[in-house]
């Protein structure tokens, strides 16, 4: 499943491409992806629209509209390619196009068919129909101050689960959790509560080096992500312990996978207490 760095990676890619671009009229091959309007308003709302910039919040990607915000979180499985000539790369679980007027197109394919696009004419109406649920972004809207802060109104909470819960901070998944709990040293199922003195700002630090270099290495791949030129990324060479089950750690000592907050937990149960 794409995590904050494998969107920003799109982000990335697909603004100097699409910037300027005027929308024509999309192609809805699967009509309930659209999450916002209904599909037909969809269709008759959207061409017209040029893009001024893209954004991002946690995992959600923030096409800016000179009129609107075009909003897509891809879930599990969801890949988007954009197309110079306009053409779809592979048709199987293509479920829209969204051609522009010079005849290029951004293409949205989805396996599992949970993602989402949604069209809102406002900030206000992204925050309440969108983003209502959805907590700063925990690369850029996050100081090290506001982490703490935050941080500190949830004794109570295992660490594993509250960096998952988009609510507290956007844009941490599975992958990227576990990869900043092991760098931090600290032990997946620990609450908050427990943490010592200056454990706190050890997470903090190894969210930020591990979001930044899985952008740097163009994210992770796992099946099915791409980004949006349809290369895979590289980071999965650099995970010490995510998908690692029963290797060696660096300190010899057996990875375990264990059961926290209902996801699977890669650990070092050397390396992290
Ligand atoms: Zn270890």
């Amino acid at each position: 499943m794409p995590e904050l760095p494998e969107v920003e990676v799109i982000r990335r890619e697909l603004e100097p491409l699409l910037t300027g671009k005027e929308f024509a009229g999309p192609v809805l091959h699967m009509p309930s992806t659209i999450g916002h309007p209904r599909p037909e308003e969809f269709s008759a709302a959207l061409p017209g629209r040029r893009v001024k910039t893209i954004g991002r919040r946690g995992k959600y990607l923030l096409i800016y509209l000179d009129r609107g915000i075009l909003t897509i979180h891809l879930r599990m499985t969801g890949n988007l390619f954009y197309a110079e000539d306009g053409k779809a790369r592979e048709e199987r679980f293509l479920r829209l196009s969204l051609p522009f007027t010079d005849d290029s197109a951004l293409h949205y394919s989805d396996m599992r068919r949970f993602g989402r696009l949604w069209l809102t004419e406002t900030e206000e109406e992204l925050q309440e129909l969108v983003l209502k649920k959805i907590g700063p972004d925990i690369l850029n809207d996050l100081c090290r101050e506001d982490f703490l802060d935050l941080l500190a109104k949830k004794e109570r909470s295992r660490l594993k689960a509250l960096l998952l819960d988009q609510g507290f901070a956007a844009g941490m998944g599975n992958i990227y959790t576990d990869e900043c709990l092991f760098r931090s040293g600290i032990d997946p199922n620990r609450r908050v509560a427990d943490l010592k003195e200056g454990e706190a700002e050890k997470i903090y630090q190894a969210i930020f080096d591990v979001l930044k270099e899985g952008i740097e290495y163009g994210g992770t791949t796992f099946r099915d992500y791409r980004n949006s030129s349809g290369a895979l990324g590289d980071f999965q060479s650099r995970l010490a312990v995510y998908g690692r089950k029963d290797e060696l750690c660096r300190c010899g000592t057996p990875i375990k996978k264990t059961k926290v907050a209902g996801r699977g937990t890669y650990f070092c149960p050397c390396c992290q207490k």
